[in-house]
């Protein structure tokens, strides 16, 4: 796997607006549930709306990513930072995508999820583990290409799901697949 050089020096910093805490909504919320909106990467409130998803994503411990829906905005927006977390291999740091899509994926593992949406619970979800996702940067609206896997592809596969109106109870085998949480971060 090669990573994407411009996606992986991207940082926050480009947006030049500072990140606002935006409070998490939680499941059943039926921002949650639909389908976001696609959105123009360049607009101001696009650029607000990343650089909040980045902040709040950084005060919440063990959080690598966090789409708009989950701050109450239906929108194809989300941001993604793996980079602290014990499981991952090579990665992109941190990163925003905007109207985000997975344009192939190979290998399908099944692995643990959780999300901030649905703090009571975990779930097992198999999915591709390596994927070539395509979108644009926040700011720019510069198309941007590139390859993930391990725990980043599942990261951005979570995240575009949560841009589909998907959540990963969706996504699980039923319901032995999905389990109470013990411990919380
Ligand atoms: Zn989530």
């Amino acid at each position: 796997m090669t990573t994407n050089p411009r996606v992986r020096d991207w940082t926050e910093a480009e947006l030049d607006v500072p990140g606002e805490l935006r409070e998490v909504v939680r499941a059943p919320a039926a921002v949650l549930s639909a389908v976001g909106d696609v959105v123009d990467p360049t607009s101001p409130d696009v650029v607000r709306l990343a650089a909040d998803l980045v902040a709040t994503m950084r005060v919440s411990p063990g959080c690598v990513g966090l789409a708009a829906p989950q701050v109450g905005v239906g929108a194809k927006v989300f941001c993604v930072d793996v980079s602290e977390h014990p499981k991952t291999r090579e990665h992109h740091g941190t990163f925003v995508l905007c109207n985000a899509e997975v344009v192939s994926g190979s290998r399908n593992e099944k692995a643990r999820e959780g999300c901030m949406s649905v703090p009571d619970f975990t779930g097992d979800v198999k999915r591709p583990s390596r994927i070539v996702v395509r979108g644009q940067l926040p700011g720019t609206g510069e198309e941007v290409e590139l390859e993930a896997e391990a725990f980043e592809a599942r990261a951005l596969q979570h995240e575009i799901d949560h841009c589909d109106g998907l959540l990963f109870l969706d996504r699980a085998a039923g319901a032995h697949a999905v389990y109470a949480r013990k411990t919380y971060l």
